[in-house]
């Protein structure tokens, strides 16, 4: 999509610090991160978020899934201690980026419920 900063990075258009990439997936360092270790993931195909669903391939949401476990391991996120997964939908939650993608956070304690 024009003007979507996340399809212009899995398009290779602007520079990324790439951790993970495959056909359907990118993984990339978040350029702003809130925990020692702090990932995106994102479907390369063009979806705004959460809500929007309906328009994206279902292969791709599940193969972002199966591919946790092995992000994990690059990112040394391993062991018991944890990590969060999670995606922000919507002006409420603090969406910026309006191309769906997965934060990975890690290396640090997290508060529940979230602020
Ligand atoms: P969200 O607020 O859930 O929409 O998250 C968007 C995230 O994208 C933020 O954590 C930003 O720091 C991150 N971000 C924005 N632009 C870039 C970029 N060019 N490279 C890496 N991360 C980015
Ligand atoms: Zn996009």
């Amino acid at each position: 999509m024009n003007d979507c900063i996340f399809c212009k990075i899995a398009a290779g258009e602007i520079p990324a610090n790439k951790i993970y990439e495959d056909d359907k997936i990118l993984c990339f360092h978040d350029l702003n991160p809130q925990a020692p270790v702090h990932a995106l993931i994102i479907p390369k195909n063009h979806v705004a978020g959460l809500s929007d669903l309906e328009d994206a391939p279902s292969e791709d949401l599940g193969h972002i899934l199966k591919k946790i476990p092995e992000i994990c391991d690059l990112l040394g996120l391993t062991g018991d201690d944890g990590f969060r997964f999670v995606a922000n939908c919507g002006v409420n939650a603090g969406q910026t980026v309006f191309h769906l993608h997965f934060h990975l956070l890690g290396g640090r304690m997290f508060t529940w419920p979230p602020g």
